[in-house]
């Protein structure tokens, strides 16, 4: 498909350059042709006259000097033939050159949205495989339980929970992607305004608070009023995802420090699992899901929560970073411009 468009861009750019060349051709030739004319013109005058003159001499018997001699005409004739290839061979050369560099730069041209549309196959790829796993799940168990005919209230009951389940995690998969579009959207404009980094914090740690406790976690916080430019859902959602993947990859009676800093900065420490270096690159991909985080004890996600932190730290014109090691802990630290 792109290669297709490729060709046709080339043959675009070919017709708009060629159709410039041969216009100035064109109109070098009428320009240079006019100019043999009259040189040709008066090359017949002066003949005429050299003519006249010949004749008196002959008529007279004396000697005609060589250089009275007729003029070459097929000059003239023979410039106009060099100026036509000379304009023709410039302008096959025009059209192998910019032949060659039109495709060269159909193909610049063309590769950043060959990648994107890449992308977004691979995106909607990814999101279909996510939603077919707990379709497929409430699909069968549905088809099992209407083949049952012993079923009592406590089996309907149990097969209604593991269907909700489901349901919760097609929800949570679609509302990550929903937040994901919205952050990517580069028309979307935030209504930014100031808020205070400490207070939002604090709400998301009583939020996750009680998530946490169940684990064993302590979640403690330093929280030092820093005021930046966003908005009060960006924030939330930021603070959340990184709480959130600290609380969920540590281990039962770890801790997790929730930091906010002078400068705009929030920092989420935690002392679980730590990232391969080898996955650091990758963590802010969208589906990327480290090993860790799929093999051994599976940690619930989609791979969808580190991207969308990092698309709203770049609308709000802030940075990333983490550092992590192995088997000690991870920490993300967020810089959001501040008023
Ligand atoms: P998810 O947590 O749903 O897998 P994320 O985008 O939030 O998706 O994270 C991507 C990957 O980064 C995770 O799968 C995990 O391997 C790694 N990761 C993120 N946060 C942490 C953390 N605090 N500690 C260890 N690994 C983490």
């Amino acid at each position: 498909m792109f290669h297709e468009a490729r060709l046709k861009l080339t043959g675009w750019y070919l017709l708009i350059i060629m159709a410039i060349s041969l216009s100035f051709s064109v109109a070098i030739y009428a320009g240079v042709n006019n100019e043999l004319v009259r040189i040709g013109n008066v090359q017949k005058a002066r003949q005429a006259r050299v003519d006249t003159i010949s004749n008196f001499l002959t008529q007279n018997g004396l000697p005609i000097p060589p250089e009275s001699q007729s003029p070459n005409e097929e000059t003239v004739e023979a410039a106009r033939l060099r100026i036509i290839s000379s304009l023709g061979l410039i302008n096959l050369s025009i059209l192998v050159i910019s032949g060659l560099g039109g495709y060269f730069l159909a193909g610049l041209t063309l590769d950043p949205i060959s990648e994107m549309v890449k992308e977004q196959k691979e995106f909607v790829s990814n999101a279909s495989h996510e939603l077919r796993t707990p379709l497929t799940s409430l699909k069968t168990e549905i088809e099992v339980a209407l083949r049952d005919r012993t079923m009592n209230l406590t089996d309907v009951k149990k097969l209604l929970t593991s269907n909700l389940e489901d349901v919760n995690s097609m929800q949570r998969l679609s509302n990550y992607l929903l937040e994901l579009n919205r952050y990517e959207n580069s028309d979307l404009e935030l209504e930014i305004k100031k808020i205070n980094l400490a207070e939002v914090a604090g709400r998301v740690i009583g939020q996750i608070g009680p998530i946490a406790r169940k684990k064993g976690i302590k979640i403690t916080s330093k929280l030092k009023k820093t005021v930046v430019y966003g908005t009060e859902d960006s924030l939330t959602e930021l603070s959340k995802i990184l709480i959130e993947n600290a609380v969920k990859y540590s281990g039962k009676n770890k801790s997790v420090e929730v930091k906010t800093k002078n400068g705009g900065i929030l920092e989420v420490k935690d002392f679980g699992i730590g990232i391969p270096e080898a996955d650091i690159p990758h963590i802010f991909d969208r589906f990327y899901r480290g090993e860790s985080s799929r093999s051994k004890e599976k940690v619930d996600g989609y791979g969808l929560g580190l991207s969308i932190a990092k698309s709203i730290v770049d609308k709000l014109g802030g940075k990333i970073k983490v550092d992590s090691k192995l088997g000690q802990g991870t920490t993300f630290s967020v810089q959001i411009p501040v008023t």
